[in-house]
């Protein structure tokens, strides 16, 4: 294992590291030149030395712990300038077996010689007479490409790049396992007949972690937790026959080990197989999947912190070693408990690595300035391994253990971070421009931006993300247009599934637009799909569906206590013959009315005034565009917002005729019915998209209140202050929680089932005065920039606010669920 120095925050071209102080390497050049010059070189390149003229340069890369590697520049006998890579065993008292620099020259050169694709430099030569440099050493080619030294590749915007980086990672991990060592040449050179790989493994790396304390000034505070691990992994150690061990493994593969080409994103070169031998692949593979284990912050072994940060476009591991699996033709065995045993392995392993860097730091032969830092890693790792892997403390392994646990699924991980990061390169910066847009006098026109924000959603796969697999079923079009249906159907998530990417939406009030998600839309398909026709999808749904057009859902009357839907009073008459509804009413609250693309509308009138009181009403589609006998009265503002161009209008329907057929919802008197089922996810949607309002007012309060002095000291520092943060946690959590459960109990028993209705109830009820109260105290704490247009707060609360009454007022949905518990009590 190298131990990397200083580490840069950025990719570096893999020369960058190169220290520039070669000037006390005069003697070892001479040497070198005259050594090269001698007779033939055996096994690599047998000419080399014949057409060297001088040493340009030797100087040291300053990363490569383990065994010290130089560049070497070097003027040729035609006079071109060549540069080529010097590795050599570091000096002084090493422990036996460790650095073994001609075991990697002796495999690199096989595999070149065998697999010529495989990207590994090629072998130059090797020496194994110490009076040249002190120590043996090889050379090798230089290749030139860029070293990645961050798991995140933070400085990689596209996600289409990082997803190639590590496809390519796991590819030619998969190849080198798909070797055979017979053909390779290979089979002598792990000491295959002394019992499975990892028995091997633990008692090798457990005898040099026992050489490593025995120098009595170095410090041991990791070792009750070692021995604990060591009584772990030998009892949970597969026998002899029970694992694949007969192939060539890396034994140190990770990111910052391979040469990239920055054009293509192939790998060019896998670098230091110091700990390269004949083993098992799934442990090589367990280990190269660290970064998704070890915690953040660590200088020598950065990673991916936690699961909740890989970053978009980074397969997660379990994706990530179905690539592999693919390429080195072996199971997958990610999540297994076989699979817990290699990554414990492979830490065990890294730790008594570092704790031989800690002992010879102490020994003081160490080849890196930084070593007795490495040493302090020692208890990390064995810690981690320990308590985290083993015993399931805080990580990703137990997670994925529990069941029925809330947490985002791999597929819905992915896109959560695809979204964040849509989000944060898209949305946040965009959040200005519709500010200013919303106050000119073009606000009721669509500005390009947000269609162009849908196209490139759209090329995310971050479309119709609220669409349920079974919703999705119900899609009956034929798709004459060819539109793509993977688009227009969505990725299939659950109701949870969703929420987590909901609540992130939610976070700048228009953002659900970008992605197909925004109500009343996501309302009104819902209804289309459980209740249109395959005629009526095709009109209305597709277009919906695709965001070419959008609708908006016409119930609410100023005349009559709209909370009651059976008070509605609009009419729906049917003609004579029985072909055509003459519809008429006043409707208010008709989000979406006014937006120049709404091309259609849910009406909801009665087409009865007798019989039971819920089966008088029906829905009738309404076409918006172009139709005079449809007249938007007003926008109707929310505490003086319009929300253009959404907005909500006053609408008159003036005899408007509509054909039945292509008109009518399911059957007439199934209005109030559709009305329920219309409210159940879409109520869902809101109470999500809440609790990331609540989390977005945090967030910017945060920073405000961190950066914000008053009277001395900045206003985080109030103790009050921190009460009021400490309980709006509370409540968000409580609220996130609420919803996630009622996500859950809508994928399980569907809405119809009273403990449904119930949870999407309490959490309709809590959602909204939770973001209500949250946002309130966030905007006391900005002080009056929190009640301006400078910051998001004003416009969070007036949404959240609305919601208390939007869907049904808190009083209804309180009824449900106290009626509900009456119920159940009775049983
Ligand atoms: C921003 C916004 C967007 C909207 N979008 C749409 C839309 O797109 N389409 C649409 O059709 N409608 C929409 N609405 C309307 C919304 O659904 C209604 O306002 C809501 O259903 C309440 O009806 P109402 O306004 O007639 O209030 P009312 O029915 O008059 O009720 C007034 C108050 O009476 C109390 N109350 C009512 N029932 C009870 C009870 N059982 N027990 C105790 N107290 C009770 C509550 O405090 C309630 O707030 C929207 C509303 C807003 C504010």
């Amino acid at each position: 294992m190298s131990v990397r120095t200083d580490f840069a925050t950025v990719e570096v071209p893999n020369d960058s590291h190169v220290q520039k102080n070669e000037n006390n390497m005069e003697r070892e050049k001479k040497r070198l030149l005259h050594y090269l010059r001698q007779e033939r070189k055996r096994g690599g390149d047998e000419e080399f030395g014949r057409r060297i003229k001088t040493i340009q340069k030797l100087s040291q890369f300053s990363h490569g712990q383990s065994n010290p590697t130089y560049k070497l520049l070097v003027e040729m006998t035609d006079g071109t300038l060549k540069s080529y890579v010097l590795r050599k065993k570091p000096g002084g008292k090493i422990l036996s077996s460790a650095h073994a620099v001609e075991r990697e020259f002796q495999v690199q050169l096989a595999l070149k010689r065998k697999h010529p694709n495989f990207p590994v430099p090629r072998m130059i030569l090797l020496c194994e007479d110490s009076s040249i440099l002190g120590t043996p050493f090889y050379i090798m080619d230089f290749v030139q490409g860029t070293i990645y030294l961050q798991p995140k590749l933070p400085v990689i915007t596209r996600e289409e790049r990082k997803t190639r980086i590590y496809e390519n990672m796991a590819k030619t991990l998969g190849a080198l396992h798909s070797f055979d060592i017979r053909e390779l040449g290979l089979t002598s050179f792990g000491n295959i007949s002394s019992g499975s790989y990892s028995r091997r493994t633990l008692k090798r790396w457990f005898g040099q972690y026992e050489k490593s304390i025995t120098n009595k000034l170095v410090e041991t505070p990791e070792k009750e937790v070692v021995m604990k691990l060591v009584a772990w992994l030998d009892a949970n150690c597969p026998k002899d026959g029970e694992e694949v061990s007969d192939r060539i493994i890396h034994g140190d593969y990770r990111l910052d080990n391979l040469i990239y080409d920055e054009r293509s994103d192939d790998v060019l070169a896998v670098l230091d197989w110091e700990l390269s031998t004949v083993g098992c692949p799934h442990a090589d593979v367990a280990y190269n999947c660290l970064p998704y284990y070890l915690p953040p912050g660590l200088e020598f072994y950065p990673s991916f912190g936690d699961s909740n940060q890989v970053p978009a476009g980074v397969p997660t591991e379990k994706q990530y070693c179905n690539i592999w699996s693919q390429h080195a033709r072996l199971p997958n065995i990610c999540g297994s408990s076989k699979w817990k045993f290699y990554v414990a392995l492979s830490m065990f392993r890294g730790m008594a690595i570092l704790a031989g860097v800690r002992a010879r730091a102490v020994a003081g032969n160490a080849s890196s300035r930084n070593a007795r830092q490495a040493g302090s890693l020692v208890e990390v790792f064995a810690k981690r391994a320990y308590v985290v892997v083993v015993q399931g403390g805080a990580s990703k392994v137990p997670r994925q253990e529990i069941k029925g646990g809330y947490e985002p699924s791999e597929k819905c991980m992915m896109l959560l971070e695809r979204l964040r990061a849509f989000m944060s390169e898209h949305v946040y910066d965009a959040e200005e421009v519709f500010e200013r847009h919303a106050t000119t006098n073009e606000r009721w026109s669509v500005h390009p931006l947000m269609e162009e924000l849908k196209k490139k959603a759209k090329a995310k796969g971050l479309w119709n993300l609220w669409l349920p697999l079974d919703s999705a079923a119900l899609i009956k079009i034929t798709n004459a247009r060819g539109n793509d249906e993977a688009l227009y159907k969505g990725p299939g998530l659950t109701n949870l599934e969703y929420a987590h990417l909901a609540r992130e939406m939610g976070k700048v009030p228009w953002a659900s637009e970008i992605f197909n998600c925004s109500a009343p839309d996501t309302g009104n398909m819902e209804v289309l799909l459980r209740y249109g026709t395959k005629e009526q999808q095709e009109r209305w749904l597709l277009p919906l569906l695709m965001g070419d057009i959008r609708s908006c859902f016409a119930m609410t009357e100023p005349a009559v206590a709209s909370s009651d839907a059976t008070n509605i009073e609009s009419s729906i008459v049917k003609s004579t013959n029985g072909t055509q509804y003459v519809v008429n009413g006043r409707k208010w609250w008709t989000s979406g009315a006014c937006d120049p693309r709404c091309a259609i509308a849910i009406f909801m009138g009665k087409t009865k005034t007798t019989g039971p009181q819920h089966e008088q009403q029906s829905m009738v589609l309404v076409p918006m565009l172009n139709n005079h006998k449809v007249k938007v009265v007003r926008p109707l503002l929310v505490f003086g917002y319009d929300d253009a161009p959404h907005g909500h209008a006053e609408v008159i329907f003036d005899h408007v005729v509509v054909d039945v057929k292509e008109s009518l919802l399911a059957r007439e008197g199934a209005g109030f019915a559709i009305a329920q089922g219309r409210l159940g996810p879409g109520r869902l949607h809101h109470c999500m998209r809440l609790v990331g309002m609540a989390e977005r007012s945090l967030d910017v309060t945060y920073a405000r209140v961190k950066s914000r002095v008053a009277f001395g000291k900045p206003l985080s520092e109030n103790s009050n202050v921190l009460n009021v943060l400490g309980n709006c946690r509370v409540e968000v959590d409580g609220a996130r929680l609420l919803t996630l459960y009622a996500a859950h109990v809508l994928d399980q028993l569907g809405i119809k089932d009273s403990r449904a209705r119930s949870a999407v109830a309490a959490c309709k009820i809590s959602a909204p005065n939770v973001a209500c109260s949250v946002i309130d105290r966030c905007i006391q704490l900005f002080g009056g920039e929190g009640v301006s247009q400078d910051s998001p707060l004003a416009r969070l609360y007036a949404g959240a606010r609305t919601l208390r009454i939007a869907d049904g007022p808190d009083e209804v949905h309180l009824e449900t669920v106290a009626k509900i518990d009456l119920r159940r009590s009775k049983l």
